[in-house]
């Protein structure tokens, strides 16, 4: 009954929450046996086999957080992806992948895909033209992420399911960087959803896990992979994750917050080109991301202005600090044209949009004012050394 139904912070909470009935603790108690009795026992249990009581508890409070059946709870956000892929897909099959996807993802696909002669497509951009001419007959999978990293570009997420269903296929979302609290796509009919735990599901940079969430019937299907390649989350960190997910809702929300109030000043500072934030008016998919998101996260990416320093920004911020991963309660930057798309072309990068001057912002929780004067004196010290170098 829908009436019924635990709220967001309630399931964080208590959803999935294993009893101790012996010494009736608050929390979870910890099973870390890897060795379960296998005689009059409902269940066989084993870690990899994705049913340990921590990992069965967890599973349910982040399939209730996505409004799906079922998850599993992956060692890594790309085991999650790896082994949702492997079971949708087999030799002689296409999947059609949106244009800009998280690299790890890009260079699975890339480097794997061809050894088990699955094809593959990358879309031109991120309408529903761009999707659909993809399709081909032995098309399977659509897979998509969004917002995006680190432009945050929007996918419609009902045109994409719509698009599945009308041509038999299973559509997947990497819904790592909204988080369920920021959006839902189980709601507009997407099939699968992932998550690399390991940002905000984690929140706080101390662990690597990935989960997913579908149907029993699509979640059966990956477990049939999974029980094969392996990647289970040792219980400990199952442990860990499910501590983390309890605050997943207010600390999301935190991040909301921030980022929003943020990403507006950074938009009317003098020495910022550009701002990359769905929850901006002037982003270009400002209402539909509307539509199908609940907040806008804590991510954006921003462009100094031509001519100023990035790197000596970025050294220049004291609290805020440069960092490869994201999502923790720490605010964080980086530079993708020096990290994550350092790989690529300079014309490839440009083509992508990705700018020297570009970086990734991973706002945190901490104060708002002390964010920003952090950023502020970072500002001053870069646009100095501008002038002295025009000077010269
Ligand atoms: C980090 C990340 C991943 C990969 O997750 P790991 O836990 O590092 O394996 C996948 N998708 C997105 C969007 C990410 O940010």
């Amino acid at each position: 009954m829908k009436s019924k139904s635990p709220g967001l912070n309630t399931i964080c909470t208590h959803t999935g929450q294993l009893e101790d009935k012996v010494y009736k603790g608050a929390i979870s108690p910890l099973y870390m046996s890897s060795s379960y009795a296998y005689e009059d026992v409902d269940v066989k249990r084993y870690p990899r086999y994705f049913n340990t009581p921590n990992q069965e508890g967890l599973a349910v409070k982040l399939a209730a957080l996505e409004h799906c059946e079922a998850a599993l709870i992956f060692g890594s956000g790309m085991a999650a992806i790896s082994h949702t892929m492997l079971a949708f897909l087999k030799q002689g099959d296409h999947v059609v992948v949106q244009k800009t996807i998280y690299g790890g993802a890009f260079n699975f696909m890339v480097e794997e895909f061809p050894k088990y002669g699955i094809e593959y497509d990358f879309t031109d951009g991120f309408s529903e033209d761009d999707f659909r001419s993809k399709i081909k007959a032995n098309t399977k999978v659509i897979y998509i992420e969004t917002p995006s990293n680190p432009l945050m570009q929007i996918t419609d997420l009902q045109m994409i399911s719509k698009l599945a269903k009308e041509h038999g296929l299973v559509s997947v979302i990497d819904n790592t960087f909204a988080s369920p609290v920021n959006q839902i796509p189980a709601d507009f009919g997407i099939d699968v959803v992932i998550h690399s735990a390991t940002k905000y599901l984690g929140g706080h940079s101390d662990l690597c896990a990935g989960a997913v969430a579908a149907s029993e019937e699509h979640i059966k299907r990956i477990w049939n992979v999974g029980k094969n390649l392996g990647g289970s989350l040792s219980d400990y960190t199952v442990w860990l994750l499910e501590r983390s997910v309890k605050t997943l809702g207010v600390r999301v929300k935190a991040h909301n917050r921030n980022a929003k109030k943020i990403a507006r000043w950074l938009n009317e500072h003098d020495l910022v080109a550009k701002v990359h934030y769905p929850g901006l008016k002037s982003h270009p998919d400002h209402k539909l991301a509307k539509q199908q998101m609940k907040g806008y996260t804590g991510m954006m990416s921003f462009e100094l202005i031509p001519g100023l320093d990035a790197e000596l920004f970025m050294r220049s911020l004291s609290m805020i600090k440069q960092s490869m991963s994201l999502a923790g309660v720490e605010s964080t930057i980086l530079s993708p044209a020096k990290t994550s798309h350092a790989l690529l072309s300079p014309e490839e990068r440009n083509r992508q949009g990705i700018s020297d001057g570009l970086l990734r912002f991973s706002v945190g929780i901490e104060d708002r004012k002390d964010i920003i004067a952090d950023l502020e004196q970072a500002f001053e010290i870069v646009g100095k050394s501008q002038l002295e170098n025009q000077a010269i």
